[in-house]
C-alpha cells in the first residue's frame, strides 16, 4: 500500500511537470511587440498591443 502511495506521488508530481511544460508551449512571446505588450507609436505614445491583447504573449 505504500508502495502504491508512493507512485502514485511520483505519477502526480510528473503529471504536473508535464501541465507545466505544456501550458507554457502554449504560449509564445508576441512578435509584434517583443512580450512587452505594448508598442511605441511614431508619436512616442503608447499603444496596447492589438495581437496579444497588451499581455506580451499569445497563444500558438
Ligand atoms: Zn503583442
Amino acid at each position: 500500500m505504500i508502495r502504491f502511495l508512493i507512485i502514485a506521488v511520483i505519477i502526480g508530481a510528473l503529471l504536473y511537470v508535464f501541465k507545466g511544460f505544456f501550458f507554457n508551449s502554449d504560449y509564445k512571446k508576441c512578435g509584434k511587440c517583443e512580450g512587452k505588450g505594448y508598442w511605441i507609436a511614431l508619436r512616442g505614445e503608447k499603444n496596447k498591443c492589438d495581437a496579444c491583447q497588451g499581455s506580451g504573449k499569445i497563444l500558438r
